[in-house]
């Protein structure tokens, strides 16, 4: 039996990740949970999956939440908090499915305990590509990407020699505004972008999809995941959102992973790898879709895709300060703050005024995303 501990249950990613677990609970056992403030829906799944320890972001939340809990269940909160979740349990794996950078302590504690990565917080890996996977590394734990393009390229990899890989092509839906001008985005709403035709996803992967920046993060992932360079990784329009990724060898043979766009098929291989096991997920039927899309990646339509790739070949802080301009100005967008074309904006500011430099601890890390979020916020 796997014991997992999921950071951000009550989301997208965890909310699918318990799925998975209901549907096989001989498999799996919850060990640990921990969300922000959803403290009824975090009580649910307490009472459900029976986990040693919760965690939630608040002192308030977690009073809240502890008098419901089930008996065997600790409540905690916090930095510190969030962080028993990822390396204070018994768990053999944590799902990492927190937004943002904030996960980026608790990964690093995970790993340091041993934990395998079920990785979907892609944030972390552009923060700090080069440390995670280092920390890794030193102490021999895998990371698994929970991604559906990254999950695709690691199933094209099994087997496979590293050193023959010539390109890793990360397919892209194109988001929720992927038939418009850009002339047409003056003035798109927050429930319009929202609307993401393929996938139903959290507030903001499903902006930074409309934005392109989503493909720009995971570039930069795939970099990491991957250890393969910028030159070596390429992106293209697929609507369909049925190749979920592929990687052409030097013999010019192209392996791609297909799919319904449905997340808990990459979530069930981190899970279960090296085993498939069942998913309670719908069957491809190709001949039932007829045929597949595909069309070049415009840069100039999706300006912050050009600029993540520059951020990624610029390495040292250029991407941690990429993603922090980022999370600001998606959030500024969410609250009626600022337009749809102002998110660009900001990062083309943000970035294009600051000087990279090395970044080797969590402390300089801290120093640049809290630079960035500064002059994102008053852009
Ligand atoms: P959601 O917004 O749906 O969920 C975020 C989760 O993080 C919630 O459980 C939220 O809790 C929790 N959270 C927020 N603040 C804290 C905190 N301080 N401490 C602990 N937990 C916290 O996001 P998604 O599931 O969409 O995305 C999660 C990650 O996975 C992102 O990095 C995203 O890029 C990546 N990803 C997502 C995909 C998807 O299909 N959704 C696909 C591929 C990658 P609460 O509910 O209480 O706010």
């Amino acid at each position: 039996m796997k014991k997992i501990s999921i950071l951000g249950s009550t989301g997208s990613i965890g909310t699918q990740t318990l799925d998975i677990v209901a549907h096989d609970p001989e498999r799996y056992k919850v060990v640990g949970l921990s969300a922000g403030t959803n403290v009824d829906l975090i009580i649910e799944q307490a009472k459900r999956f029976k986990p040693v320890l919760v965690s939630l972001a608040t002192k308030e939340a977690a009073d809240a939440a502890r008098p419901h809990m089930p008996p065997g269940t600790r409540t905690v909160y916090g930095e510190e908090g969030l962080i028993e979740a990822a390396a204070g349990t018994d768990a053999d794996i944590v799902v990492t499915a927190i937004v943002g950078s904030r996960g980026l302590p608790a990964t690093l504690a995970a790993i340091e305990a041993g934990k395998t990565i079920g990785l979907a917080n892609k944030e972390t890996l552009v923060t700090a590509g080069h440390i995670v996977m280092d920390r890794a590394r030193q102490h021999g734990v895998s990371v698994l990407p929970i991604d559906s393009e990254h999950s695709a390229i690691f199933q094209c990899l099994n087997g496979e020699n590293r050193h023959s890989i010539k390109q890793i092509t990360l397919t892209a839906s194109g988001g929720s505004f992927r038939d418009r001008t850009r002339e047409q985005l003056e003035g798109v709403t927050v429930a319009e972008a929202l609307n993401h035709p393929n996938w139903s996803m959290g507030a903001k992967i499903t902006i930074d999809s409309a934005t392109m920046v989503n493909k720009g993060l995971e570039v930069i992932e795939a970099r990491w995941l991957f250890d393969v360079t910028y030159d070596q990784i390429d992106v293209i329009i697929h609507p369909e959102s049925i190749i979920h990724s592929y990687v052409e060898f030097a013999d010019h043979s192209i392996i791609a992973q297909l799919g319904l766009p449905d997340m808990r098929v990459p979530i069930q291989y981190a899970l279960s790898y090296p085993e498939r096991n069942a998913t309670p997920t719908g069957r491809l039927n190709l001949a039932q879709i007829g045929k597949l899309n595909f069309r070049e990646m415009d840069f100039a339509r999706y300006p912050c895709l050009r600029l993540a790739f520059e951020c990624g070949r610029q390495g040292q802080s250029a991407p941690a300060v990429f993603n922090a301009a980022n999370e600001v100005a998606v959030a500024r967008f969410l609250k009626g703050e600022i337009t749809f074309l102002d998110i660009e904006r900001i990062l083309e500011t943000v970035v294009g005024r600051h000087e990279a430099s090395d970044i080797n601890d969590l402390q300089m890390i801290a120093e640049v995303d809290a630079w960035a979020r500064q002059l994102a916020e008053s852009v």
